[in-house]
């Protein structure tokens, strides 16, 4: 029986990934191992997260990380470090940033949803460029001029969602020229591995991956890496601060008590806490994730895949297994649909999916092409036969 039956939940096939809103990557045994055995053993948080650091400066290259809860709250608190950096007045006034430089300049063709998470912390963002591609008006992107001209004294910094346009190592070059951090959300941007390393050596500030998509941490979990003092000033605006300053000993890998004449009281990060057990298994699974040992697993993911093309052959769907070349992204099964031929939209496909039994859910980015995919993360052997059952059934 399963554990969600006890509360009225019947666990669904998720055939979409790493998806937040159903749950996020499976943890591996020994991530798992890693959380219950970190639960039955107390350490202090802020000693944790120095050791977090030490090894996050390890395999990404960075002076100094930490673990958020999450990578939405890795940027809030990567805002909050580039806002208020070490002064205390300030990291008791945000989000309120009156009478401080509280900008954030971004593109506008980049702007989406999680980047309330940036203006959650205070920060205002002021948009450069155009969206000119999706318009049908244009051929160019956000140029790193435009990001320039709109520097000016209430400037913070610079947000930026990773894409490689502009270039990135070009923009930060800029940005530092106006004494300005860089800031990079780049939560979906593993694999590739060298992606860990890749996007700080272009010199950006800080960058936020996320722990719980392909890393396989817990869903709750992110990293935020970078710079040491911004990493510092991260990091006290979110460790819970009810101590004595006599007597606060922080990780002096990561903070210089002699430079804090004081300390704050919880900060705007406070209700972003990281629980121990979080920090030890994101820890556990950035090892495997670092090591390699998810990629052998794709060749048994590629054969569930394609047995559920197979198990369509005859209807009016095309299957397609796309296998990525770099062997480390997942192959995806892309099933395009013959909307004509079957008598109902890709849009209601998908809705008979999650309304049977038991309730599928296929990945829906692509419905207005007519087309479901099906990414393997969260399947196993027999959730792919099951999956192959529920598809068979509704395309007929
Ligand atoms: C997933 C994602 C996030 C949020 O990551 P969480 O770890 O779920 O907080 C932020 N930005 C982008 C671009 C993402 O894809």
């Amino acid at each position: 029986m399963s554990v969600y039956e006890e509360w009225g939940l019947r666990p669904i096939i998720n055939a979409s990934g790493a998806v937040t809103r159903l749950g996020g990557a499976p943890m591996p045994s020994a991530v798992l191992d890693a959380f219950r055995a970190a639960a039955l053993e107390c350490v202090p948080l802020d000693e944790l997260q120095g050791a977090a650091s030490r090894y996050i400066a390890e395999v990404t290259g960075a002076e100094a990380g930490l673990v958020a809860s999450g990578a939405a709250a890795a940027l809030t608190m990567g805002t909050a470090a580039i806002l208020a950096r070490f002064d205390l007045g300030r990291m008791e006034k945000l989000p309120f940033t009156d009478g401080f430089p509280n900008e954030m300049v971004m593109a506008r063709e980049q702007r989406n949803g999680y980047d309330h998470a940036v203006r959650a912390a205070g920060a205002r963002l002021v948009e450069v460029g155009f969206h000119e591609i999706v318009a049908g008006a244009g051929v160019r992107r956000a140029e790193t001029w435009e990001y320039e001209a709109a520097f000016g004294p209430n400037t913070a910094g610079v947000l930026y969602v990773y894409d490689g346009m502009p270039p990135l190592a070009e923009l930060v070059k800029c940005a530092h020229a106006h004494n300005l951090p860089v800031l990079v959300d780049a939560a979906g941007e593993l694999p590739p591995r060298s992606n860990l390393r890749d996007i700080l050596a272009t010199g950006a500030d800080l960058v936020a991956f996320s722990g719980g998509k392909s890393i396989r941490g817990p869903q709750a979990t992110g990293i935020l890496c970078g710079k040491r003092d911004l990493i510092a000033s991260a990091l006290v605006q979110m460790l819970d601060m009810d101590d004595h300053f006599e007597l606060w000993e922080p990780p002096a890998n990561l903070i210089d008590k002699k430079r804090w004449k004081g300390f704050p009281r919880h900060g705007i990060g406070r209700g972003f806490k990281v629980a121990k057990e979080q920090i030890v298994a994101l820890l556990t699974a950035l090892k495997l994730f670092v090591s390699g040992a998810y990629d052998q697993e794709l060749p048994v993911m590629r054969r569930w895949l394609d047995k559920v093309a197979a198990a369509l052959e005859g209807l009016p769907v095309r299957c397609h297994v796309n296998v990525p070349a770099d062997g480390q992204s997942l192959p995806i099964l892309y099933i395009t649909l013959d909307e004509k031929a079957l008598g109902r939209s890709a849009i209601e496909v998908c809705r008979r999916l999650r309304q049977g039994k038991p309730s599928v859910q296929v990945g829906h980015g692509m419905l207005h092409e007519s087309k479901l995919y099906v990414n393997p993360l969260n399947l196993n052997e027999e959730r792919a036969a099951v999956l192959a059952r529920r598809l068979r059934e509704e395309l007929i």
